[in-house]
């Protein structure tokens, strides 16, 4: 593939800006100020990198874009979207089993008690640690409970106009109700299949949250305080029709975008 004659592939470049003309985009700015031109321009930068291009060029939330001085050119709601999935939880080993025959050991997906038909919203992930060395035994094994089609949104909004600047992230999840209770039902059954053989023969304790933990007041509040996601952002600037509230492909601004909120209020928490 790299050695097409027809495909330059240049290294090392960070692109500030997609050039955009008349509603179209013949080319790209560098952070250095070079111009790429093209006859097209497909954005792939990542469910980071492309939002923050998208709205150094103009295109975004038009209140974000002129406090930071972009002149905009469409007021899409991009970055707005962004999805990931959280995830919670760990145990140590006992200390004659240091290591797992397979590093990878099981992957069931899981319907939480009010999902919809067919919907396998949740995971569960049991990981052997390389590293143990934070585990008082030496070993230790991840069961991570994770929320796989979860419905809070989180943000990727632009810090500072400068490319070098990385965008600000908001994972924002859980942050509805429902993944919340899909997240700690979640976790109250990895308890219980550690509970279970032949798991019960392999852990010594539950070292996060801890035993201590046990109500679900207590173990919400574990979770708040050390959910972490599987770095699987999506979202960010997503294609779709004239009807799609979350579209960023439209070019001309929604009707209700200056009347009320935007989306417009569904009863759920959007991004914040
Ligand atoms: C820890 C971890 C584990 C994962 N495990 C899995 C897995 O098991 N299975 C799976 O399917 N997925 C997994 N994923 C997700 C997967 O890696 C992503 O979905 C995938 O890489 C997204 O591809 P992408 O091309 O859209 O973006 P990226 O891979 O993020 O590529 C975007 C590229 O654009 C570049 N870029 C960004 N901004 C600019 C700029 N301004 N100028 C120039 N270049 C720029 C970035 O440097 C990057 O090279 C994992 C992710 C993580 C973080």
């Amino acid at each position: 593939m790299r050695s097409r004659p027809n495909l330059t592939l240049p290294g090392d470049i960070t692109i500030d800006r997609v050039i955009i003309r008349g509603g179209r985009a013949p080319g790209v700015v560098d952070a250095l100020g070079t111009v790429f031109r093209a006859g097209e321009v497909v954005l792939s930068a990542g469910s980071y990198g492309s939002p923050a291009i998208l709205m150094r060029s103009g295109v975004g939330p038009a209140e974000d874009l002129r406090a930071l001085g972009i002149d905009v050119e469409a007021d899409l709601p991009v970055g707005r979207r962004l999805q990931n999935h959280p995830f919670f939880h760990s145990f140590a080993l006992t200390p004659d089993l240091q290591t797992l025959t397979s590093a990878f050991a099981a992957q069931p997906w899981l319907a939480s008690s009010e999902a919809q038909a067919g919907e396998l919203g949740r995971d569960i992930v049991a990981t052997h640690l390389p590293d143990g060395s934070f585990s008082p035994t030496g070993g230790a094994i991840v069961l991570a409970a994770a929320v796989t089609r979860p419905e809070s949104h989180g943000s990727a909004r632009l810090a500072s106009r400068d490319p070098y600047y990385a965008p600000v992230i908001n994972n924002n999840c859980p942050a509805t109700a429902r993944d919340r209770g899909r997240i700690l039902e979640a976790v109250r059954l990895v308890r219980r299949l550690a509970g279970t053989a032949p798991l019960t023969g392999a852990l010594a304790a539950e070292l996060v949250p801890g035993d201590a933990v046990r109500t679900d007041d207590e173990l919400e509040a574990a979770i708040a305080a050390g959910i972490a996601t599987y770095g699987h952002p999506t979202s960010t600037a997503p294609t779709g029709g004239p009807s799609d509230e979350w579209a960023v492909s439209r070019t001309s601004r929604p009707p209700s975008r200056t009347a009320s909120p935007w989306p417009p209020a569904t009863g759920r928490r959007y991004g914040p």
